[in-house]
């Protein structure tokens, strides 16, 4: 079975990479200052000129790009190619404000499936495979991306999109469906359904899984792996970047390889903006080198995550980056102590819990208050009063000592907190609506 979809990048020396990169880089950053105006004016604000940028030392040079520009340029302000060479738009889901439009010619597209099929052979997937993908098509870049991935391998792709779940366990039933595309928190939404429909993993024939588009801990992979029966990777991507297939997990799922032929990474103190050592937790930064119609430059991601070079047992040498933790507008902060529902997750699921839960932040006479909603299992419904209110101590404790402030545990019937076919959300701020 092939190992690499493109052996010679994925494993090339440090030097062959660097290389690329110096040449992409350099012919990038030339041709955004030429076409478009929003980069050459905050260029000659930053008295860079793109002559002083001669190799990726010099990318510090660059100003830094932000959500903010996409939409003060929206729709079309920072396409770099005119509109009749544009065959694709996608947009951002909006998970945090108003929506953001991106574009790709021919040639990103075919950029954007080598990428996925990248991440899907190091899943394993062959042209043999039937991959269900079960992101959203449509602006969305998920179910897209996936599906033209699995094209260029030449796997067969099933295109269910997301939504009517029951129907979505017919087909992976019967039409064989051996890897699945889809958000980790819908993935572990069909396994419910699969189980509700009288079903086990046994009765399905998933060996792989690719998921992303949201953070997710290593409990919640478990979880997933168990009830689906297969190996759960990590897919990481963005659409202001490309979409999924920015980075992907390979055979030892300790972290997902960048691809460094295509996107240049940076980790940064997201405060001073100064770069960071390999190896330091920061926000991820990417510069885009090959893309033709949205090549963004320094692009500001407020993912927080860390990136290493130590060598991967699965041969690939590209970079690899750590599960994001999730954003720095995910963050929250509670009575000044910074909190990521992720740190939430993993106490949950380590003490038995699925990961169906919601957090309510809220603030009444100027205290901020957290309250962790958790869903209990069939199993654990049937328990007495007073196995529950020691449940109930047990993780009020647990996550005391984690996060260092209390926060109030109650525990709900199953099923009642809401499903996702997308991104689940995790967060209700309460705060923000008193603003
Ligand atoms: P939106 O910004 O509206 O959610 P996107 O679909 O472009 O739209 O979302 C990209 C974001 O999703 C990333 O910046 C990151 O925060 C999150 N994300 C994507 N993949 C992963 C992953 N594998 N792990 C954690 N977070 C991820
Ligand atoms: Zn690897």
């Amino acid at each position: 079975m092939e190992r690499y979809y493109q052996k010679e990048i994925e494993t090339a020396s440090r030097e062959t990479i660097v290389s690329i990169q110096n040449e992409r880089l350099v012919a990038t950053v030339k041709r955004v200052y030429e076409n478009v105006p929003f980069y050459r004016d905050k260029m000659i604000e930053a008295g860079v000129k793109p002559e002083d940028i001669r190799s990726i030392d010099d990318l510090c040079k660059l100003p830094f790009s932000y959500k903010k520009d996409l939409r003060d340029t929206y729709p079309y302000g920072l396409f770099a190619v005119p509109m009749k060479d544009v065959v694709r738009i996608h947009a951002s889901s909006g998970t945090t404000g108003k929506q953001i439009v991106v574009g790709y010619t021919k040639h990103d597209l075919e950029i954007w499936n080598d990428c996925c099929a990248r991440a899907l052979t190091a899943a394993g997937c062959t042209s043999e495979d039937i991959v269900q993908v079960s992101y959203g098509y449509g602006l969305f870049t998920g179910g897209l991306g996936a599906d033209g991935g699995a094209m260029r391998l030449g796997a067969t792709a099933i295109p269910a999109s997301t939504g009517n779940t029951q129907r979505q366990i017919t087909i992976m039933h019967d039409f064989g469906s051996t890897v699945l595309c889809s958000t980790p928190s819908y993935a572990l939404h069909l396994a419910e359904v699969l189980e509700a429909s009288g079903m086990t993993k046994d009765d399905i024939h998933l060996k792989a899984g690719i998921f992303g588009a949201e953070p997710w801990t290593n409990e919640m992979r478990r979880q997933i792996e168990e009830k689906l029966g297969l190996k759960a990777y990590d897919i990481y991507g963005l659409t202001e970047v490309m979409g999924p297939g920015v980075a992907f997990e390979c055979s030892e799922q300790t972290g997902m390889h960048i691809n460094e032929d295509h996107f240049i990474v940076e980790v940064i103190d997201p405060d001073t903006g100064e770069v960071l050592p390999d190896g330091t937790q920061g926000e991820l930064v990417f510069t885009c080198i090959t893309k033709e119609a949205f090549p963004i430059l320094r692009y500001r991601t407020r993912d927080i995550g860390v990136i290493t070079r130590e060598k991967c047992a699965c041969g690939r040498t590209l970079v690899k980056m750590t599960k994001p933790r999730g954003r720095t507008d995910d963050m929250l902060i509670i009575r000044g102590v910074n909190v990521f529902p992720s740190q939430i997750e993993t106490v949950l699921l380590e003490k038995g819990y699925a990961a169906n839960y919601q957090i309510v932040v809220d603030r009444a006479n100027h205290t901020d208050s957290i309250e962790v909603q958790v869903e209990l299992t069939n199993e654990m419904f049937s328990d007495t009063v007073r196995d529950l209110a020691k449940r109930t101590k047990e993780l009020e404790a647990a996550l005391r000592t984690l996060l260092g402030i209390g926060a109030k545990v109650s525990l709900v019937e199953p099923n009642t907190i809401p499903r996702s076919e997308g991104k689940a959300v995790r967060v209700i701020d309460k705060r923000k609506l008193l603003d």
